[in-house]
């Protein structure tokens, strides 16, 4: 009879969770596709606001998601995937970060620019996530901001391997505790940073390419051959620095980095120069990656000697 009322019991209830699974595939789904699209509306808004070269329908219409993940004041991190094609096979996984700093606009609208490039022009060669406003919260502030909205920089705070070592130790000594390279209590201790490194570890990107400003030059991390130059931008290899995506990415997990240091913050190259340092990179891409370590495995760098060369514009 307890076995009867048992089964009874257990046969009501997986009824019941599947009721429940119903009416959360009917009810909230759909309320959650509104809200999501809502989210997204109001971040392009908000964009479009402050970036005068990104008009609300080139973020809004250009195929732009909600990535699922947040800013500090629940801002989306907005991301567009640029999917391999049936007919082919694509060579590499690649990740384009704009936005990392709120005050670099530049760095921002060029990502959009490449994107929309991309969107007449990808042929399946490489399986793209463009991610163009990392950091959403220093970008829409009345005045932005390098850092995000907690005041870390979201450049220092990736989980790298010395973080805990030489990350407040820099930030004390090299930066003289400059608040616009705060590292933050610990690594990844910012929704953006941790979204990030969460990305990069799901989609596994042969290389990255994170956009900068206002050095006017193009840095390398990683294994494999950097670019001698980009466009009119040559190749000056700064180093990299506990909490650095070029250290993280870089140096520790042995992915190509190109950082891309435009000239201006606030003006973006002329239209000749976006397409030639999109065409650049496109080549680089194609000639280099995926990267072959020689057959040595697993690419190590000495990093006391990256470390040594750490510059604190990026
Ligand atoms: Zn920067």
């Amino acid at each position: 009879m307890h076995s009867i009322r048992l089964s009874h019991l257990s046969v009501f209830a997986g009824v019941a969770f599947k009721i429940l699974i119903l009416c959360w595939i009917v009810f909230l789904l759909p309320n959650k596709a509104v809200a999501d699209s809502a989210g997204l509306k109001q971040t392009c808004r908000l964009i479009s606001g402050k970036l005068a070269s990104v008009s609300f329908e080139d973020c809004n219409s250009g195929g732009l998601v909600e990535s699922g993940a947040f800013s500090v004041q629940g801002k989306p991190i907005l991301l567009k995937e640029y999917h391999p094609l049936g007919s082919r096979l694509p060579r590499a996984r690649v990740l384009v970060v704009g936005g990392t700093h709120g005050d670099e606009y530049s760095s921002i609208s060029i990502v959009f620019k490449w994107m929309q490039i991309l969107d007449i022009h990808h042929s399946g060669l490489f399986h793209w996530i463009f991610v163009p406003l990392l950091n959403p919260d220093g970008l829409l502030q009345e005045r932005s901001t390098r850092t995000n909205a907690s005041g870390v920089d979201l450049n220092r705070n990736m989980p790298s391997s010395l973080w805990f070592e030489m990350g407040y130790q820099q930030w004390f000594e090299v930066a003289d505790r400059n608040p616009r390279y705060y590292p933050g209590h610990y690594p990844s201790s910012e929704p953006e940073a941790s979204f990030l490194s969460e990305l990069i570890h799901y989609f596994e990107p042969h290389a990255i390419i994170s956009v900068h400003s206002p050095l006017g030059l193009v840095d390398y991390d990683g294994p494999g051959s950097p670019p001698e130059s980009l466009g009119s931008l040559d190749l000056r290899r700064l180093g990299n620095f506990p909490g650095t995506l070029g250290n993280y990415a870089g140096v520790n997990k042995g992915i190509p980095l190109i950082t891309l240091e435009l000239p201006s913050s606030v003006r973006l190259p002329p239209d000749t120069e976006i397409s030639s340092l999109w065409r650049d990179l496109v080549r680089w891409l194609i000639e280099t990656v995926p990267v072959d370590t020689g057959g040595k495995g697993i690419w190590v760098e000495r990093e006391d000697i990256e470390l040594t060369r750490e510059h604190f514009g990026k």
